[in-house]
């Protein structure tokens, strides 16, 4: 076995593949960018080498570098993980030629797997079906055209060299052809600069079901079952399953026959994806070949209880698939359901584009680190939720690499149960400062269609109306909508009462007591302005909002968790605060409300009552109007010190002070009335 490998990867891969290579004892080596310098993969770490400034063109694709890096730590062996160089033949080859091993199938295997076109000729060729469809050399336009046409509409224009959804072009009658062709043909040449493309029968509402072989050099080829990855967005994965939902043992059977008899059929050694699609039927079709391990493997490693990743290695020590399952295929079998999510750093309502930005609030579900645990019966106990991260809270995510930041990965008995736990996983997921597709995954998998196993490619398309609902919800008179503001609210008050307690001059909190002190507080959601007025009583608030009134008392627990007593209930949500923003998590949902500028509200809403009252406990540091002094809107009266900030307190509209209550120096309550104001009559 290996002593030391090098993980030629960033992310959650790379997290994911150290996790392992710990357990079984072996030293790791992770590489990175300049832009992940502090990220998680590099502290999991044992040591890690720069490779170069943050584009991947720079680091993490340059296999120069990375062969020096693997010199000069003297490790014995390379996992490529997913993306990047994994399935470069011309890697795994310059490695071999440096007598290091790639933890991956032999370069020749890479190269006859690489070429979708090829790849089919090949299937073709060991009896494995095909989409209908033309994958030769020819690539004038007209004959492309002809092939079209005998194909029959909708066809589906594929560049040969494409991965990751991209590529690909669907033409649904003859008179767009050319057009989708010369578009397919520029954007495979800008991105895998190669331009040669195939032609596919499109499939109607397809399922995308892959099987995990697994092969060793000492002739022996396994299947590891089906994955359904059928719920996609742009062509690209973002929710598996395993097993598919309404596989019979027949097809099972069928497709992981074929599936081995392609690996067969390029020498494969090592763990390797065979895509096929499906139609409604279940006729399925092979698609494609990936030489490497895939993003979803997980759900696989929780219905077979294998872990994938140290098969891998001792495949590529040299280990036969018979050390590890004496009985091979016969050894295998499937137990429960298993789903994975992708959580991605990405904009949902916004066509899915990636986002950036800084992590700042990250909780996420309690999960048992996944290991692999099998019991005397060769039978597993596999965790029942598993959480797959690159990131940790604090971190940075940049636009140079791939916005997928973890997976979110249970286990069930049955895929009731399996579906009962990622709902409740996802509720548990809370990510503040990146925009994320959390909220829209909890809509996903709470889908019926989705819920009944009714998936096909189409699903998110055919759902629309449902996932994206186009109104917030915040209906005035909903429970949720109050309870939601209560929390926002209890944020903001157990905020400011954290601070008073922990500034030694507070020594005048009683002092509001036997005053009704009411203030506003104005949130913003997507598509409403709410204000709420908070009234101070004595033994806690009053809630006053659209008409109604309700007694209000708050904990806030560890961290953000916070509990509070509106009315007859408690409730408990996560309310963290970033900046103006306040983001609620409760009942399976992330809020986002804007606070209004606090000073400027409570100046407006005190107007009309005539006085001006602390916003927050703190100290005055300045008066700007002595009593008497006539004032316009907006002119400076008092400044305020709280935390290390000033707050300057300005007229709320034109007028007089009448009179000022404290002094320079003084140290004020929050809602202590500072200056009693004359509003001037309004002119006109
Ligand atoms: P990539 O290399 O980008 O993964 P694939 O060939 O695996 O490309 O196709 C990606 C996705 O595109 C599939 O999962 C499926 O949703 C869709 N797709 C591919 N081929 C067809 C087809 N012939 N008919 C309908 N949909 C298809
Ligand atoms: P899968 O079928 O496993 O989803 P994909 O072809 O979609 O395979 O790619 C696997 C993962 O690697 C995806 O998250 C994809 O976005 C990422 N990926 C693909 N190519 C690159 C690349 N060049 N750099 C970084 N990540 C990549
Ligand atoms: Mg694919």
């Amino acid at each position: 076995m290996f002593s030391k490998i090098l993980i030629a990867n960033r992310g959650e891969i790379a997290c994911r593949v150290m996790t392992t290579a710990r357990r079984m004892g072996i030293r790791t080596v992770a590489v990175y960018s300049d832009a992940d310098a502090n990220s998680r993969h590099v502290a999991m770490a044992d040591e890690a080498v720069r490779i170069g400034p943050a584009a991947a063109s720079e680091s993490y694709l340059r296999s120069d570098r990375i062969v020096a890096a693997v010199h000069a730590t003297g490790a014995d062996a390379v996992h490529p993980g997913y993306g990047f160089l994994s399935e470069n033949d011309a890697f795994a080859q310059t490695l071999a030629d440096a007598k290091v091993t790639f933890i991956g199938p032999p370069p020749s295997a890479i190269r006859a797997m690489g070429s979708k076109s090829e790849a089919k000729k090949l299937m073709e060729r060991a009896k494995v079906p095909l989409v209908p469809g033309y994958h030769g050399d020819q690539q004038q336009p007209d004959l492309l055209l002809k092939e079209a046409n005998r194909i029959g509409y909708p066809v589906l224009i594929k560049a040969s060299a494409g991965g990751g959804g991209k590529g690909m072009r669907v033409v649904t009658q003859r008179d767009e052809f050319i057009a989708a062709l010369a578009s397919c043909q520029r954007e495979a040449k800008a991105s895998f600069g190669d331009d040669h493309v195939l032609i596919e029968k499109y499939v109607q509402r397809p399922r995308h079901i892959e099987i995990q072989v697994f092969a060793d050099r000492h002739g022996n080829a396994v299947n590891l079952f089906e994955r359904d990855c059928s719920v996609q967005r742009r062509h690209q994965k973002i929710i598996e399953e395993a097993p598919a939902p309404g596989m019979t043992a027949a097809r099972r059977r069928a497709m992981g026959d074929a599936a081995v008899a392609a690996a067969k059929a390029v020498g494969y050694e090592g763990a390797g994806t065979v895509e096929f699609i499906a139609d409604q039927a279940g006729e399925f079709f092979f698609m494609e070949m990936n030489t490497r391990l895939q993003v979803e493997h997980p759900v696989t490693e929780m219905i077979t209880g294998y872990d994938l990743v140290e098969w891998q290695l001792r495949v590529a020590a040299g280990e036969a698939l018979t050390d590890m399952i004496p009985d091979l295929q016969e050894q295998l079998s499937i137990r429960g359901h298993s789903f994975e999510a992708r959580i991605y750093a990405e904009n949902p309502d916004k066509g899915f584009l990636p986002a950036t930005g800084r992590i700042l609030h990250l909780a996420q579900p309690a999960a048992v680190e996944f290991r692999r645990n099998h019991d005397d019966n060769g039978f597993h106990d596999p965790s029942p939720v598993r959480i797959d991260a690159g990131v940790r809270a604090g971190d940075p995510i940049t636009p140079h690499y791939d916005p997928m930041i973890a997976k979110l990965i249970v286990w069930g008995e049955d895929r009731t149960h399996a579906l009962a736990r990622i709902q409740a996983a996802l509720t548990d997921f809370h990510i503040v400062g990146v925009a994320n597709n959390v909220d829209f995954l909890s809509r996903l998998v709470a889908n019926d269609a989705f819920a009944r196993g009714d998936v096909h490619t189409g699903l998110i398309e055919q759902e629309r109306e449902r996932l994206f609902p186009d109104s917030d919800g915040d209906e005035p008179q909903l429970p949720a909508t109050r309870a939601m503001l209560a929390f926002a609210c209890a944020r903001v008050l157990a905020d400011e009462t954290r601070r008073a307690a922990a500034d030694p001059w507070d020594s005048a909190h009683g002092w509001r007591l036997n005053t009704t002190y009411r203030r506003t507080i104005t949130l913003n959601s997507a598509a409403t302005v709410h204000d709420v007025v908070i009234e101070y009583a004595r033994d806690g608030y009053v809630f006053h909002y659209e008409g109604a009134s309700t007694a209000l008392a708050f904990t806030a627990t560890a961290g953000s968790g916070m509990s509070i007593r509106f009315g007859e209930h408690t409730l408990t949500a996560d309310v963290v605060r970033a900046g103006d923003e306040l983001h609620v998590f409760h009942n399976g949902r992330h809020r986002v409300l804007a606070l209004a500028d606090i000073i400027a509200q409570s100046a407006a809403a005190e107007v009309e009552t005539g006085r001006l009252t602390a916003p927050m406990p703190g100290k005055l540091i300045a008066i700007h109007a002595a009593s008497g002094t006539r004032v316009e809107r907006g002119t400076p009266l008092l400044v305020m010190e709280a935390m290390k900030m000033e707050h300057t307190i300005v007229a709320p509209s034109d007028g007089v002070v009448s009179e000022v209550l404290y002094a320079v120096g003084d140290q004020v309550v929050e809602g202590a009335e500072l200056v009693r104001f004359a509003a001037a009559a309004a002119s006109g």
